[in-house]
């Protein structure tokens, strides 16, 4: 999860209060969020929806409010559903620099951790991106386990092609790196946290990513 940057303007149709997901309203946030879930930061074709930051449910006078609109698959909108109303806006937000997010191979799980002590909008967030990435109960079910697979093999991707530019230095792998570090790229929060922990990744891709404060 990282920062979008919305359009400060509101789709014509919003104000009219006819629908909340009229297209104008969803090719704006597909053109902010670069077509990505602004939760799980998957590459959506078809499969998203609008969704509600503070549920359409307990905060029904916010159903029209640009601000509180956001594209989401349909995965993480289950996930989230009206139990979620209490993370953190990340068009208001820098998530990484709150929010660790990095991969753990060995023990098959995706980990999210703030440095300090968290507020109760990052320790909501941490929460629900932990049950996007390592499902509900702590044993994924079928959609989870495929959610986590695609994942595990992007992020290994990644992981193979800064081994390659370690030790080559080739120009191709460093193009490669640097378009998988845009806010476009699939899981950019995960890749920008690989070359963050590596001083010599980080020396040469710091202008890249948006280093944390720390
Ligand atoms: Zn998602």
């Amino acid at each position: 999860m990282i920062r979008v940057y919305k359009n400060p303007v509101a789709p014509p149709s919003l104000p009219k209060k006819l629908s909340w997901n009229h297209d104008d309203v969803v090719a704006q946030l597909r053109e902010d969020q670069h077509c990505k879930c602004y939760l799980c930061e998957r590459k959506l074709i078809t499969d998203f929806q609008v969704d509600h930051l503070q549920s359409r449910h307990n905060f029904p006078r916010l159903i029209y409010e640009w601000s509180n609109l956001f594209l989401c698959c349909f995965y993480c909108n289950c996930k989230k559903s009206d139990h979620f109303d209490n993370i953190l806006n990340p068009a208001l937000t820098d998530i990484e620099d709150l929010i660790t997010q990095k991969m753990d191979f060995p023990n098959a799980k995706a980990v999210f951790t703030n440095p300090g002590t968290p507020s109760s909008q990052t320790a909501e967030t941490i929460k629900l991106l932990s049950r996007i990435f390592n499902g509900t109960t702590g044993i994924r079910n079928i959609r989870e386990q495929a959610f986590y697979d695609y994942a595990k093999s992007k992020i290994s991707d990644f992981q193979a092609l800064l081994l390659d530019w370690l030790e080559t230095e080739s120009p191709e792998a460093e193009q490669a790196i640097m378009e998988e570090l845009s806010s476009a790229a699939e899981f950019t929060a995960f890749k920008r946290h690989l070359i963050r922990i590596n001083p010599r990744l980080r020396s040469r891709f710091a202008p890249y990513i948006r280093l944390q404060n720390t």
